[in-house]
C-alpha cells in the first residue's frame, strides 16, 4: 500500500506541502499506517494566513444571509456524505461507527446553528437615549480566525468553530490533529464543493512550529484551541501575549457520583457509556466514580460484570465491536504505565483490560475496559487525565464528601450525579465546581445552541465555543450614537 502525504487547501487550491518531515496516520484497529501528515513549516502556515487575510475584506462585506446560504449548502453535502465521513472517522480514530455517526451529527448541528446567521448577528438599538440622540450596536467580524484541533473528535471539534467563524464574516485557517487529518480533508472538499470563496477557508497541517506561527502571526485575530491542558495553557498564554482573542479548551478528569437510591440498570448503562465510550478518549468521559454511602455494595459488581463483558474489537471491520482501540501504540503504552502506577500505589484492580485479545487484528492498539477500586485522592490515576478506558472508583461517606472530592480535582468539564432524589440533585447542581453538569446523564455534552462550558484547568479564556458565546467570540460590537436634532432646514 502506498502511503499518501496529505495535501493542504490554501487560497482555494489543493497543494502538496514542501515539508520534509511527516507524521504517521494509523488505522488503530489494524495497527497499520494509512497516510502521512506533513509537518508544515512557518512559511507554509504564513501563506495560508496571508490568503485568509486577503480574502477577509470581501467576505466581511458579504451579506450575512449569503454567508448563511453557504452553510445551508455545506449542511446538505454533509448529510449526503454522512456515512462516508463517519467511516473515515472510525478508520483513522478507531471509535465505533455508531460513535462516529454521533460525533458527525453533533458537528452538523453547529452548521445548522450557523445557518441562522442573520438572526444571530442582530444588534441592539435604543431610540432617545437622550433627547434626539439614538444608540445602536452592530456585530462585525475580526479578521483571520485560526483553530487547532485534537485527535479525539476529528470532525466534530473543527465544526465547533468553523461554521460560526465563517458566518460571522471571519476567514479561517484550520489545523487538525496530525494523527487524524483524513476526515477533515474530506470535510474540506465538501466545503469547497459548497462554494466557499477562495482564501475564506484554508486547511494546513503540522505540529508545534505550525501552531506557533498561528499564535504569533500579525494577521491572526482569534485563536480557538482544543486539546490537553498543558498545551491549552501554553496556547492561551502565548496567543494572548501576542494580542489575540483566545478560547482554549483543555483536558479533564470527570467525576461521576452515585447515590444508593439511583436506578441500578440505567445507572450502570450510563456509567459504562461515559467511561468506555470512544475508548475513554473523550474530554467528557467519566473517569472517576464516587460511590456515596453504601452505593458501592449495589453498583460495583454489576458494573464490573458489564465491563468484563463489553466486546472490544476492530471497529473498521467488526460491526459487533462495542469498544475500539486507542489512538496509537504510544498512547497504549502510556495507559499500561498508568495501570502499573495504580497498582504500585495500592489501588485494587478489579477488572484488568490489559489481557484483551482481538484475534482478527492482533496488531491493533487495544486495551479492554479496566476498573480500579479503592482509589485514593493522592494517586496519579485519579489526579492525571489518562484518556483511556480506565475507571477509578472511590468511596465517600455522604454526598458532601463526594462533592468535596470532585471539587478538589482542579479540572471542571463534566460533573455527574446518579440519584432518584430531587433535593440531592439540586444540591449537586448548585455546589459542583464544574461547567457541565449531568443529573442521571453520563455525558452532559451541551448541544450547539449552548456553550461547551469547561471551567478551571479545563478551559482558558472567557467565551466558550458554541451558542451565543461562540457568536460573541467571533464578532466585536460597534456602538454608534447619533444626534439628528436639526430637522427644520430639510423640509
Ligand atoms: P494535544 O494537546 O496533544 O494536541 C492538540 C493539538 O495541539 C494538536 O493539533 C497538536 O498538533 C497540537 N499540539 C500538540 N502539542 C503542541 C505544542 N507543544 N505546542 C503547540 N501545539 C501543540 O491533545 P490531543 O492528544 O490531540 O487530544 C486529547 C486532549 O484533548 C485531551 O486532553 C482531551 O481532554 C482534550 N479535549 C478537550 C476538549 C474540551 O472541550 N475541553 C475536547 C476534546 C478534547
Amino acid at each position: 500500500m502506498t502511503i499518501e502525504t496529505c495535501k493542504l487547501f490554501v487560497n482555494g487550491e489543493w497543494v502538496s506541502s514542501s515539508a520534509s518531515e511527516t507524521s504517521p496516520v494509523y488505522n488503530p484497529s489494524e495497527g497499520i499506517q494509512i497516510a502521512a501528515t506533513p509537518m508544515c513549516g512557518s512559511d507554509e502556515i504564513s501563506n495560508a494566513i496571508e490568503a485568509a487575510h486577503a480574502a477577509f475584506p470581501d467576505w466581511a462585506d458579504t451579506p450575512p444571509v449569503e454567508r448563511a446560504r453557504l452553510m445551508f449548502r455545506f449542511k446538505e453535502l454533509l448529510e449526503q456524505n454522512f456515512e462516508e465521513l463517519s467511516q473515515i472517522v472510525t478508520r483513522e480514530h478507531g471509535k465505533t461507527l455508531e460513535e462516529s455517526r454521533g460525533s458527525v451529527r453533533r458537528g452538523i448541528e453547529v452548521v445548522e446553528f450557523a445557518c441562522g446567521a442573520p438572526s444571530l448577528l442582530l444588534g441592539d438599538s435604543l431610540e432617545n437615549i437622550a433627547r434626539n440622540i439614538d444608540c445602536e450596536s452592530v456585530r462585525q467580524p475580526l479578521g483571520v480566525s485560526v483553530a487547532i484541533a485534537p485527535f479525539n473528535f476529528p470532525i466534530m471539534v473543527p465544526l465547533w468553530t468553523l461554521p460560526v467563524a465563517l458566518v460571522c464574516g471571519n476567514t479561517f485557517v484550520l489545523k487538525p490533529s496530525e494523527k487524524v487529518p483524513l476526515s477533515v480533508i474530506r470535510m474540506s472538499e465538501l466545503l469547497e464543493e459548497a462554494g466557499v470563496p477562495k482564501g475564506v477557508y484554508n486547511l494546513v497541517h503540522g505540529g508545534k512550529e505550525a501552531v506557533d506561527t498561528m499564535l504569533t502571526h500579525e494577521h491572526v485575530k482569534t485563536v480557538s484551541f482544543v486539546g490537553s491542558t498543558p498545551v491549552a495553557r501554553y496556547i492561551y498564554e502565548t496567543a494572548t501575549r501576542n494580542g489575540k482573542r483566545v478560547q482554549s479548551a483543555g483536558g479533564a478528569k470527570n467525576y461521576m457520583v452515585v447515590l444508593p437510591n439511583a436506578d441500578l440498570d440505567s445507572t450502570v448503562d450510563a456509567v459504562m457509556g461515559s467511561a468506555y465510550g470512544c475508548a475513554g478518549e473523550r474530554c467528557m468521559a467519566g473517569s472517576v466514580l464516587v460511590c456515596a454511602q453504601e452505593a458501592g455494595d449495589r453498583f460495583l459488581e454489576p458494573l464490573a460484570e458489564a465491563a468484563r463483558s463489553l466486546k472490544v474489537g476492530a471497529t473498521d471491520r467488526d460491526p459487533g465491536a462495542q469498544m475500539g482501540p486507542v489512538v496509537s501504540q504510544q498512547h497504549l503504552e502510556h495507559l499500561h504505565r498508568s495501570i502499573e502506577s495504580g497498582l504500585s500505589d495500592g489501588a485494587d484492580l478489579i477488572v484488568d483490560g490489559r489481557d484483551v485479545a482481538v484475534a482478527e487484528t492482533p496488531e491493533g492498539f487495544f486495551l479492554g475496559p479496566t476498573v480500579f477500586d479503592k482509589v485514593e485522592p493522592q494517586m496519579s490515576i485519579v489526579r492525571d487525565e489518562l484518556f483511556g478506558p480506565v475507571l477509578s472508583v472511590m468511596h465517600a461517606s455522604d454526598l458532601d464528601g463526594a462533592i468535596a472530592r470532585l471539587n478538589g480535582s482542579g479540572f471542571g468539564n463534566a460533573a455527574v450525579l446518579f440519584t432518584s432524589n430531587g433535593g440531592a440533585a439540586r444540591k449537586f447542581k448548585h455546589e459542583v465546581n464544574a461547567g457541565m453538569v449531568g443529573i442521571n446523564v453520563g455525558v452532559p455534552a451541551p448541544m450547539a445552541f449552548f456553550p461547551f462550558s469547561g471551567w478551571n484547568n479545563s478551559f482558558f479564556g472567557d467565551l466558550h465555543v458554541q451558542g451565543s458565546e461562540g457568536v460573541s467570540f467571533f464578532t466585536r460590537q460597534k456602538v454608534t450614537i447619533s444626534r439628528w436634532a436639526d430637522t427644520k432646514r430639510f423640509f
